[in-house]
């Protein structure tokens, strides 16, 4: 009797190398902060029960983007080379009670009342994304004071910074043999003489943060990051920006707009090449160390005292987790 598959040989496949990509902060940054939150949120893709630390930091950026945009006129051609609201601020009053409006028109099923600027109705459009995506607010204080920082960073820096703006979330990748890795850079500034040089340009990044709650571990976090993305924008320009800027929107915050940029709103962030050198090597060794843990599927929890109280406050592992409290856990609320 004739084998059906009798005479036919099948040759085997090469093995491809399928390169994974690895994201500066989402990855990079994110398994040196904690591996074991890393390994449960990124890898294993457990839903957090509340994204409020992503909240802040997010709707800041986006908004910002947007004012950019409204400079540019990439939203409407019309307000090319305005400032969104002309630079105008609205006290807190006004903004809790626009709040409070359309709080009680959506229990009411009316429709949303008009929001009373730009930044607003900006600051709308952007939350209404992220809450679709399970990214709120824990409290209402937190949208005030979020909307306040963002006017007065429009009021004060707008003017000189928007005209200089040569890009925002400027994309940046290399193919590293075995991976590709990426990041995206907030802002590329042109030096104020505007010259069209990519040696002339600086790389801005937004943290919604104060410069004063930072400790030594989220420092070397921040150096660490604008480093690898002055390699990758050598590799994309051929050259090096020319300064390397955190920009800690928190610093604006306060009761009135600062009539000038407060001190520690800005800090330049050093990029000798000894420095990327060491920062590169940090990342691939970081790099090899992720491939282990996913090979064997062990992800360490940070040691106490590497991570700040605050993150492990927000993270959900931390009912079954020793590093917080200093080392002692956190009590149950229950029984
Ligand atoms: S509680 Fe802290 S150390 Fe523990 S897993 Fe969460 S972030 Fe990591």
């Amino acid at each position: 009797m004739t084998k059906p598959f009798q005479g036919i040989s099948v040759p085997l496949s090469n093995n491809t190398l399928v390169k994974r990509r690895y994201s500066v902060t989402q990855d990079v940054v994110s398994y040196r902060r904690c591996a074991r939150q890393y390994g449960a949120f990124n890898v294993h893709k457990y839903a957090p029960a509340q994204q409020t630390q992503a909240y802040f930091g997010t709707v800041l950026h986006q908004v910002l983007d947007r004012c950019h945009g409204h400079f540019h006129g990439i939203i409407d051609p019309s307000t090319k080379g305005l400032l969104p609201d002309n630079g105008q601020i609205l006290s807190e009053e006004d903004i809790s009670d626009y709040f409070g409006e359309a709080k009680s028109a959506r229990q009411t099923g009316k429709t949303d009342p008009f929001p009373p600027s730009d930044i607003v109705r900006y600051f709308i459009q952007v939350e209404n994304g992220l809450n679709s995506k399970g990214i709120l607010a824990i409290r209402s204080e937190l949208r005030v004071q979020a909307v306040k920082i963002l006017q007065y960073f429009n009021a004060l820096e707008g003017p000189t910074l928007y005209p200089r703006v040569r890009d925002t979330e400027h994309r940046l990748q290399a193919d590293r043999t075995n991976h590709i890795l990426h990041g995206v850079v907030d802002l590329l500034v042109d030096a104020p003489n505007k010259v069209l040089d990519p040696a002339e340009c600086e790389m801005w990044d937004y943290k919604g943060s104060r410069r004063f709650d930072l400790n030594s571990t989220d420092w070397e976090t921040y150096e660490f990051q604008m480093r690898v993305y002055a390699y990758l924008y050598q590799h994309k320009h051929g050259v090096l920006p020319r300064k390397a800027v955190l920009y800690f929107l928190n610093e604006l915050d306060g009761p009135n707009c600062p009539s000038k940029r407060p001190v520690n709103a800005l800090k330049e962030v050093s990029i000798e090449p000894n420095e990327i050198q060491v920062a590169m090597d940090e990342f691939t060794k970081t790099v090899k160390q992720i491939e282990q843990s996913r090979l064997s599927d062990k992800w360490e929890a940070a040691a106490s005292g590497s991570i700040s109280e605050q993150d492990c406050k927000n993270c959900d592992l931390r009912w079954d987790c020793k590093t917080p409290n200093s080392g002692q856990g956190v009590k149950p609320i229950y029984p």
